[in-house]
């Protein structure tokens, strides 16, 4: 397990291939791609385009001796009837086929998806909700078989005690995933919208096991999706880190901290990403205590 880092640190306006450059200067050697902060532009992109945009990234990726060991995916948006920007579901269907050809050029294992509700937050029956999300994502298992590249299905933070909402607890992820029973289909942990949804972190990844594909390590103060770095909230990083451990995790532990770094002048994020590394190591070295 190494410590990585999505490139959202740096605001979109900020070239992919800038960003992956002062990323591997600051020590990262693993990366996440944020194809989501990205999806509008790419709508109204060619592929051949987003192809040439994707070879880029991926050869100064190369050059900088780094990889992408995740990637984010296209968000349709809270629910699979409310869309943010596309106008149909078949829309969107295209764009993520688009971001999982794109993830095999940048050579990315896992890419990380929203499983949801089906319309309004509190509508349908769970089991309705998990086939509908069951049969959503099987449509994708040829590209998956084609690329090799492998979809991991992340934890919400909906805020289900006051909006029914399925998927914020690792028992709807483990249905969800078992239901499709495929190799390249799994789970990503958001550790801060398990601490917002009162989650017992160390119970729901031991619980995921060796569905866990992919990580999304992000601190906060238990109510707000803040997206900081590990102690600037109040999650228990010894706990979390042991419990990826005692699992066997293979992945990576991605920051998807942007809010630590990319408020800060552009002069001194080079700085905040140096300390981000070395405090990433400390939280791993973690798991090495009694
Ligand atoms: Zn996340």
């Amino acid at each position: 397990m190494r410590i990585s880092t999505s490139l959202n640190v740096f605001d979109s306006g900020i070239a992919r291939t800038e960003a992956v450059r002062r990323c591997a200067a600051a020590g990262f050697v693993s990366l996440d791609m944020n194809y989501w902060d990205y999806q509008k532009q790419l709508m109204q992109t060619s592929v051949n385009e987003e192809e040439a945009w994707a070879r880029e990234i991926r050869d100064t990726a190369d050059s900088c001796g780094v990889r992408f060991t995740q990637m984010h995916g296209p968000v349709h948006g809270t629910t699979f009837t409310d869309l943010d920007w596309d106008d149909s579901l078949e829309s969107f269907e295209r764009m993520l086929e688009r971001s999982l050809r794109t993830a095999h050029i940048l050579g990315v294992p896992w890419v990380v998806f929203h499983p949801a509700n089906i319309s309004k937050i509190g509508s349908g029956s769970r089991d309705e909700i998990i086939e509908f999300n069951a049969r959503f994502y099987k449509k994708f298992v040829p590209i998956l078989e084609e690329t090799g590249v492998g979809i991991a299905l992340e934890n919400n933070c909906l805020n289900r005690l006051f909006f029914p909402s399925y998927f914020a607890l690792p028992e709807d992820l483990i249905e969800l995933i078992d239901t499709l029973n495929h190799p390249l289909i799994g789970a990503c942990w958001d550790t801060g919208h398990g601490i917002i949804e009162s989650v017992n972190q160390k119970e729901a990844i031991v619980a995921l096991g060796k569905r866990l594909k992919a990580t999304h390590i992000q601190d906060n103060n238990g109510k707000k999706d803040q997206h900081l770095l590990p102690y600037q909230g109040s999650i228990d990083w010894k706990e979390v880190v042991q419990a990826l451990v005692a699992i066997g995790y293979e992945g990576d532990f991605t920051y998807e901290t942007h809010n630590s770094v990319r408020n800060l002048p552009d002069e001194i994020r080079d700085a905040g990403l140096r300390y981000s590394y070395e405090l990433g190591n400390y939280v791993l070295s973690l798991g090495k205590q009694p």
